[in-house]
């Protein structure tokens, strides 16, 4: 079967199984007659011109839409093509494709909050996220996270003091409003606000909704300690720059890269914590072990490294490159 398919990078992944040609999360408009969105983070979205059909889950055509992307012509399913829960983010689906080709966007194989488990179906061909395919990538248990940050939170409160939560506002920032709400009182960021209110649509219940902190005017704050769940935010920005000087706020920044030992000072953060919605790279194997491809593309982040690796391992890798997405979590608004 391997040899009916074609795998091309350059536009997000462009894949040809035997007749079907399907463009997996483009950067722009494809010109397959069938677009394929794994999840509504920014950097798998694209301006459509309302040509063709879009495959994705209904989750993800709300958040799209909520984030500016609207889709024409879309569709939950299609013969021969099933969508399986990838447990990233809310709605993130893989792709299994006439049960031989699983591609699987952004993936997460540990349960988080809301969050499952991302499906491992036994496939032939595996395309799959790397973004974390070095083995300096070891993720904490989540437990540990949340009794960490529950600790560095009591102690700031003790001291009068309030805490900025940072992640993505999509994602994450529901993550961290699941996880920490029970602190009072929470805040969150006018951009995140907007993403748990699209949680609540579909049925994600936060406890209740928390008052809405925007940038323009912080009044509310006045009454310390709090705790304000925030899209990620360099600590010289002038948004955290103010909540110091203010608030003698305290930030907590969460993310995969915290695994480097310069992130935290890179993003000026009082406290970096990994939590990641991706697999590290155990979990990685564990992917491939379950799935059981005989051969395997890889994409995002390490992309490279990781195909390297599964080959030593005497696996049969090829790193899709070209136009590729380098996943950073530096970047903001995803
Ligand atoms: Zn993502």
């Amino acid at each position: 079967m391997t040899s009916r398919i074609k795998v091309q990078g350059g536009n997000g992944i462009l894949l040809s199984v035997g007749t079907r040609t399907i463009a997996l999360d483009p950067l722009r408009q494809s010109e397959a007659h069938l677009t394929f969105i794994s999840h509504a983070h920014i950097d798998h979205l694209h301006k459509s011109t309302g040509a063709g059909t879009i495959l994705t889950s209904k989750e993800t055509a709300y958040l799209a839409k909520e984030r500016g992307f609207s889709y024409n012509n879309v569709v939950n399913k299609k013969d021969g093509l099933e969508l399986l829960d990838s447990g990233h983010i809310l709605g993130s689906r893989g792709l299994l494709i006439d049960n031989e080709v699983f591609y699987t966007g952004d993936f997460a194989l540990r349960p988080r909050a809301f969050l499952n488990r991302g499906e491992t179906p036994r496939c032939e061909v595996l395309i799959m996220d790397s973004t974390f395919g070095t083995p300096s990538y070891k993720f904490p248990p989540l437990q540990d996270v949340i009794e960490e940050t529950n600790k560095i939170i009591g102690r700031a409160f003790d001291k009068g003091r309030p805490v900025v939560l940072m992640g993505y506002p999509l994602g994450k920032a529901q993550l961290l409003t699941y996880l920490f709400s029970m602190w009072e009182p929470v805040y969150v960021h006018e951009s995140v606000q907007r993403m748990n209110r699209a949680h609540s649509v579909f049925g994600i219940d936060f406890g209740k909704e928390y008052q809405t902190y925007t940038e323009k005017d912080s009044s509310l704050l006045g009454k310390k300690p709090w705790l304000l769940i925030s899209p990620m935010r360099n600590g010289r920005s002038a948004m955290i720059s103010e909540l110091k000087k203010n608030y003698g706020a305290i930030t907590i920044a969460f993310s995969g890269w915290s695994v480097n030992p310069g992130y935290c000072n890179s993003i000026r953060a009082d406290y970096a914590l990994t939590l990641s919605d991706h697999c590290d790279f155990s979990e990685l194997l564990a992917l491939v072990k379950a799935c059981k491809p005989d051969r395997i593309y890889t994409c995002f982040g390490f992309a490279s490294q990781f195909a390297a690796y599964l080959r030593e391992e005497g696996h049969n890798a090829t790193p899709i490159t070209g136009g590729q997405k380098f996943i950073s979590e530096y970047v903001q608004g995803r």
